[in-house]
């Protein structure tokens, strides 16, 4: 159909467009690399856009030097963008756009370009330096520009003199040139700010979504995360409850039973540090410890759990607030998912709870 081929037509070129834009990646975050990527490809496509056809022109107009330095430049600038899509060397590339560029500009100036109007393209040096080499290296080469600038307009031999133009032209060109540097400048500090709270905010949230705030442990989704980014073969599950946890609730009231909660996790942190884990809260007074070494997953599973059977609150009247954990056990198998091998680990649990509590259970290996 006519219709949903133009619309697969248009996504198509969209997803072209954006990852030519990004370096061939079509997955980018809010990262320094990936904003001056992005600007660098921008650049060497309108760079091309603008090169090539101003470059013939030249050369129609028996301009050759200046149509070749042009050609030049969009054939530097396609190169550029295949090298930076190959290597993501960011910081190399902002330099093979940034060198050409300032010696095409002052020799634009220099030279005159086409017809005297050479200096009209000068303004594009402050924004596209800024955003690429940011504001400290940014602006040096900026004011180095402009030096380069006072020395050829006021000392050297150039086509201002020849073409009749008013005197006071080469002062305003360093003037307004001046001027797009300054609002180039407040532009890029206002949003390399606001590009670094972006950051901030988002790994803020990261952290918010993946771990639980009465205790600091993980949270389901931090540990499935977690677990994904690891390379542990088989590695052993410990699912815990803590036993007549209403209980607590009940006669001593919730606060005393979040406390109760974190001294289990502050317990369990104590217990694990020699063991390379991950802790995860895994809901209301359930936790779910992954442990990389399977060798010694009942011993410690048991030291958990004689630990807990220790380790009390004192309430204000100075009560002690005691109680045990179940814990089943088992492994992970090669290629298992989490949730499935947690089936397992639940009857096991469950097993343990029936069987009088304050146990630790392992599922039989088949
Ligand atoms: P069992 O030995 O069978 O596990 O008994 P239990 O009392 O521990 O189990 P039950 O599932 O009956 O009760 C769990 C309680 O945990 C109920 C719920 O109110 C409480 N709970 C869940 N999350 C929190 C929490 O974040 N803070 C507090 N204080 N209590 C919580
Ligand atoms: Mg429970
Ligand atoms: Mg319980």
């Amino acid at each position: 159909m006519p219709k949903s081929k133009a619309i697969l037509w248009h996504r198509k070129w969209k997803l072209w467009f954006s990852t030519t834009l990004n370096a061939g990646e079509i997955n980018h975050s809010f990262t320094n690399s990936s904003r001056r990527a992005f600007i660098i490809n921008l650049f060497c496509l309108v760079g091309v856009l603008f090169t090539v056809p101003l470059g013939i022109l030249s050369l129609a107009k028996g301009n050759f030097l200046v149509g070749t330095s042009l050609l030049t430049i969009a054939a530097i600038y396609t190169l550029n963008h295949l090298y930076l899509r190959l290597t993501k060397n960011y910081l190399f590339s902002a330099n093979v756009i940034l060198y050409p560029l300032y010696t095409l500009m002052l020799y634009l100036v220099y030279s005159g370009g086409v017809n005297g109007t050479g200096h009209v393209w000068i303004y594009c040096v402050p924004p596209v330096s800024l955003f690429l080499h940011g504001l400290k290296r940014g602006l040096l080469e900026v004011f180095l520009f402009i030096l380069a600038l006072i020395f050829i307009l006021f000392f050297l031999d150039t086509p201002f003199d020849r073409l009749g133009y008013h005197p006071d032209l080469k002062s305003r060109i360093i003037y307004s040139f001046v001027l797009i540097a300054f609002l180039s400048t407040i532009y890029e500090y206002i949003s390399s700010r606001f590009n670094q709270s972006l950051q901030e905010l988002s790994v803020q949230l990261e952290r918010a979504a993946t771990t639980d705030p009465l205790t600091g442990l993980l949270n389901r989704r931090g540990l499935e995360q977690q677990l994904e980014q690891r390379d542990w073969a088989a590695p052993a599950l410990l699912l815990m409850d803590v036993d007549h946890f209403k209980h607590i609730n009940d006669e001593y009231g919730h606060e005393y039973g979040d406390a109760y909660l974190q001294l289990v996790a502050a317990t369990l942190e104590e217990q694990l540090t020699k063991y390379p884990n991950l802790i995860s809260r895994w809901g209301g007074e359930e936790f779910l410890v992954v442990l990389e070494q399977t060798a010694s997953k009942m011993d410690v599973a048991e030291s958990i759990r004689k630990e807990i059977a220790r380790v009390h609150l004192i309430t204000q009247q100075g009560e002690p607030i005691k109680a045990t954990i179940s814990i089943g056990v088992t492994e992970l198998k090669v290629g298992e998912s989490v949730i499935r091998a947690l089936n397992r680990a639940d009857k096991a649990l469950y097993e343990a709870k029936n069987s009088g509590r304050n146990k630790v259970v392992m599922t039989k290996s088949k």
